[in-house]
């Protein structure tokens, strides 16, 4: 089992297949993607080798992610070698959702058991706003579709930005009272290219909890595979509601999870200070090797991140490693 020198077990690898983005949301890409490096992305052989190797150490659930993992034609490809690696229980996908109706089927003929979808307004012009895309009414197309072919692991991913969506929170509860999604409010973090905009549009979800505690919505059980959100749910209400508030105290208590970039390095932390380079490791079917490696990283593993004194470590956004 693949633990770090706190005691804690790692079941949940994300894994960033490609750094590349189509969107420019505001607190990620703002200018787009800019590619600074070769594009020498995790080949289909080697993502099987470090699905093997994590899996055989204890991981059961991997998510996907990217950059914007649908950019990848081999998508599909890549899900199904997950899913078919023993061990792993569960493969999940993070996306921004464009052409969600066109890539689904493939993705769940490919084994997908639980999708990610960002969407950070429910008004199009505002998405437009904050994605430079105008893409809403078809991410949303996309999620009924899902449903219709009887898909609902579903979760939306929403960044609270004080001046973009935090008026919108009635459209979002008044959605999930009649739509059967996980709907999680994330903390806006700081990283290394976004300061002045965390500084301007960082809100604590501590409000939102208190207001949902105070209006009848009730903490649900956490499982050992959970992503870092509280969630809450209520009699009224199909969907449920998380929050994911990396600036909590003991935020980094639960951490469950490791991520592997697409340029085949493992970050111990969201925030670390670089990547520890697998790469040698991946080019052989010496998955004892490969395990030997990733142990003898995790010594390194600290204990939290110091996000909230400013230090984002070597991530300049989130599209690199995947949030
Ligand atoms: N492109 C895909 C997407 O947007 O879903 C996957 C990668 S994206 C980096 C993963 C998640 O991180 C998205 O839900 C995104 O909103 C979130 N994210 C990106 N930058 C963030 C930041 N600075 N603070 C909080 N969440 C962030
Ligand atoms: Fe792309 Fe996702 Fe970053 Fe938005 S949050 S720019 S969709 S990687």
């Amino acid at each position: 089992m693949l633990e770090d020198k706190f005691g804690r077990k790692f079941y949940y690898l994300r894994l960033s297949i490609t750094d590349v983005c189509n969107f420019r949301c505001n607190y990620c890409l703002p200018n787009g993607y800019e590619c600074d490096h070769d594009r020498d992305f995790l080949t289909v052989p080697e993502i099987k080798r470090i699905a093997k190797a994590f899996a055989e150490m204890g991981t059961e659930k991997i998510r996907i992610t990217g950059g914007e993992p649908a950019l990848r034609k081999d998508l599909p490809e890549i899900i199904r070698t997950c899913k078919q690696t023993p061990g792993i229980k569960t493969v999940a996908l993070t996306s921004n959702g464009f052409k969600l109706r066109e890539h689904l089927p493939q993705w769940l003929d490919a084994g997908l058991d639980a999708l990610n979808i960002s969407i950070d307004s429910l008004d199009p012009r505002q998405f437009n706003a904050i994605t430079g895309k105008d893409k809403l009414d078809e991410i949303l197309a996309g999620i009924d579709m899902a449903f219709a072919r009887g898909f609902n692991n579903i979760k939306v991913n929403t960044v609270l930005m004080r001046e973009y969506n935090l008026h919108e929170m009635q459209s979002f509860l008044d959605w999930v009272k009649v739509t059967p999604i996980s709907l999680r409010f994330i903390e806006l973090m700081q990283t290394g290219d976004n300061k002045e905009f965390y500084d301007k549009q960082h809100v604590s979800g501590q409000s939102i909890k208190d207001q949902l505690l105070k209006t009848g919505w009730l903490p649900i059980h956490r499982g050992k595979t959970a992503g870092p959100a509280q969630e809450f749910a209520h009699p009224d209400y199909k969907g449920t509601i998380g929050l994911i508030m990396p600036y909590s105290k003991d935020f980094c208590n639960t951490c469950n999870r490791l991520r592997v970039s697409s340029l085949g390095k493992l970050h111990l932390c969201l925030f670390s200070e670089q990547g520890l380079s697998l790469k040698d490791h991946l080019q052989t079917d010496d998955t004892e090797a490969l395990k030997l490696h990733i142990k003898s990283l995790m010594f390194d593993k600290k204990a939290t991140h110091f996000l909230q004194d400013g230090f984002t470590g070597g991530t300049k956004h989130l599209s690199m490693l995947g949030g």
